[in-house]
């Protein structure tokens, strides 16, 4: 078995800028283990990295609200005992996946939203940040756009956006997941996307695997589609066909598009989607993988810059 971190930076038409920071991420995420961290630390990690990230619709670059504000959604599941936090509709921080963390860790609960996240986040001194500091020129420049009459933010979404999640495998067979992100570009005030859904947005077993998706929410979330997917795995389909399948089905069934990152707990990954790019990568024994474009899979040893 190979400890392995897989992330994905978003579904659609993607811009460079996020070949390099999936790259990023998977080593950062992948450090994590090797510095004899579990597979919680590395997804927290790969995915705070791509908070921080403005290309990435998640933590700074998120998409806007109709209203023009940033409302973020954040899971994270362990896959050892099924514990799991989010959070929904969030403002004014950072790192949503560290807060979605802590909502696993120090409540009873699975999920806070709005007003009361924010809350827990300052007993948890989570230091607030200004919303200016999250919001982009080009979040700005597409919340516009789609102000227009006749838009469709949700096909906007699909050509721009990148949503943020990893999946990974530790040493001794623990997977997790994390996702992230800002949601839909110019939702209503208040939507929760898939992100902050378990079996949704994310999900973790250690006795199947766990995924992480990105692609259209309310597509996702009709079809469940990361327990779908893990539904799949039981059933005896590899992390690849099992992640096919799972898509397929939202495609046929709901016509949703988007993409997943998934592992089994042996550390066999699969980066599946069916839009046109999604920003994905790999680490796992000394090489990281990469790729964007449908069929695209380059590799590189872990220490080379490019
Ligand atoms: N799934 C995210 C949402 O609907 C968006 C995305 O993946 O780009 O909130």
């Amino acid at each position: 078995m190979l400890p392995v971190v897989v992330v994905h930076g978003g579904a659609g038409v993607i811009p460079e800028e996020r070949r390099e920071g999936v790259r990023l991420a998977a080593r950062a995420g992948y450090a994590v283990l090797q510095g004899g961290g579990g597979s919680m630390d590395a997804v927290v990690e790969a995915v705070t990295q791509m908070e921080d990230n403005p290309f990435f619709n998640a933590g700074r670059g998120s998409v806007l609200n109709v209203a023009g504000d940033v409302e973020m959604d954040a899971i994270v599941m362990d896959g050892k005992t099924l514990a799991s936090g989010a959070v929904s509709c969030v403002r004014n921080i950072a790192n949503p996946t560290r807060l979605a963390r802590l909502v696993m860790e120090k409540t009873s609960h699975l999920c806070l939203t709005a007003g009361g996240a924010s809350l827990f986040a300052r007993s948890m001194r989570i230091p607030e940040v200004p919303q200016e500091s999250l919001i982009t020129e080009y979040a700005r420049m597409c919340w516009k756009e789609n102000l227009a009459p006749g838009a469709n933010p949700v096909e906007s979404q699909l050509g721009k956006f990148g949503t943020v999640g990893a999946v990974a495998v530790d040493g001794g067979g623990n997977v997790a997941c994390a996702t992230s992100t800002g949601g839909i570009l110019n939702k209503m005030e208040g939507r929760v996307g898939d992100v902050s859904c378990i079996g949704s947005g994310g999900y973790a077993d250690n006795a199947i695997g766990a995924v992480s998706p990105t692609g259209h929410g309310e597509a996702i979330m009709k079809v469940c589609l990361s327990r779908l997917i893990l539904f799949h795995m039981e059933q005896g389909q590899s992390a690849e066909a099992a992640s096919d399948l799972g898509l397929a089905y939202m495609a046929s069934r709901v016509a949703g598009l988007g993409g997943v990152v998934t592992v089994d707990p042996q550390g066999r990954w699969a980066a599946r989607f069916n839009t046109k790019h999604m920003a994905w990568a790999a680490a796992q024994g000394g090489t990281l993988h990469h790729g964007l474009e449908a069929g695209e899979h380059f590799t590189q040893r872990i220490g080379d810059p490019r």
